[in-house]
């Protein structure tokens, strides 16, 4: 046996012994572990739009429960004792932030002290949020509805997500790509389709202030009933002014929500008719929460795709009825 051979011997014996001792020791680095053969990150999301990042980005590694589902109110919604076991038990909880779940925040602030706890919005810069109307230093939290700046809550998901399982950041960077690729032709298609609503009818009036996002990024006004919480109910003034914009700016159409009462909604469409205005409501939107699971509208590209479309063809504008993808199934209400 030549030296050449005892040396390359030696070595692979002392590298054996190496990964031996470090596997013993446990410290074999997180990027010897395959990632295919590692545990999916058990993660709980509080509202449907960020478990939908989070699920776009994670892919394969996550597992994600959403709290909220279809129809529900994330302004009012308390934690129930089953979401507490979630949320203890999973590898993270992410949630939105920007006091959005106003009601959680105090649980969730008591749990970020053992478990990693992230609200996705509040990685966008103060400069791209829209400020409180009557709280200082608090901002508009629906900013889902501008889908460029949602943009930042799939890299902030990314990020968020390679910290927990740095082994698998490929990953989460390709599928952030692929999202954000989607994001970009649904903010394009949006551009284009509401573009087609005339001038004049580019008025927005829905049960509350969810869509002051996406009035800037499209060019539309916006009027919520009641304001960008529905903690508070809305006051008979309130109501008597949107009648009276309503009839004095010939406003043909508008919107009732899915995860609120459409109780204010109908009060404006009757303060309209005993002023001998006839005024629609044209359609229901996904303001605060998506549609049902396993479905179009249950995805955020789905969810927005449907509002552009109810609000471009109730406000007088040309959208393909089944939206951008062409997949989209009308929801109808009684
Ligand atoms: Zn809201």
């Amino acid at each position: 046996m030549g030296d050449c051979s005892k040396l390359a011997q030696f070595l692979r014996r002392s590298v054996l012994a190496a990964i031996a001792a470090a596997l013993m020791l446990g410290l074999m680095p997180a990027a010897f572990v395959s990632a295919s053969t590692a545990k999916p990150l058990t993660i709980v999301a509080t509202t449907s739009m960020i478990a939908d990042a989070v699920r776009q980005v994670g892919g394969k590694h996550v597992e994600v429960t959403a709290l909220m589902g279809p129809g529900v109110d994330p302004h009012i919604y308390r934690q129930t004792r089953s979401d507490i076991a979630a949320m203890t038990r999973a590898d993270a909880v992410f949630w939105h932030g920007l006091y959005l779940e106003a009601q959680l925040e105090e649980f969730l602030k008591t749990l970020s002290r053992r478990r990693a706890v992230v609200a996705l919005a509040e990685y966008l810069p103060k400069d791209r949020l829209i400020s409180h109307d009557t709280y200082h230093g608090r901002y508009d939290p629906h900013i889902w509805m501008d889908p460029r700046r949602w943009k930042t809550v799939v890299l902030a998901a990314r990020d968020e997500l390679t910290k927990l399982a740095p082994e698998a950041k490929a990953d989460f960077a390709a599928n952030a790509e692929g999202h954000l690729a989607e994001i970009d032709a649904l903010a394009a298609y949006s551009d284009k389709v509401l573009a087609s609503v005339p001038k004049t009818a580019r008025v927005l009036v829905t049960a509350h202030d969810a869509f002051n996002y996406f009035g800037r990024a499209f060019g539309f006004e916006v009027l919520g009933i009641q304001g960008i919480s529905t903690e508070s109910e809305a006051g008979l003034k309130r109501v008597e002014t949107l009648v009276d914009a309503i009839v004095d700016r010939k406003i043909g159409a508008i919107f009732v929500e899915s995860s609120v009462s459409d109780r204010n909604v109908k009060a404006l469409v009757e303060g309209a008719a005993a002023k001998s205005h006839e005024v629609v409501i044209g359609g229901e939107l996904f303001s605060d929460a998506m549609g049902q699971p396993g479905t179009y509208e249950g995805t955020y590209l789905g969810m927005i795709d449907h509002n552009v479309t109810v609000i471009t063809r109730a406000l007088g504008g040309k959208a393909p009825a089944k939206g951008m993808n062409g997949r989209l199934t009308p929801i109808l209400r009684s």
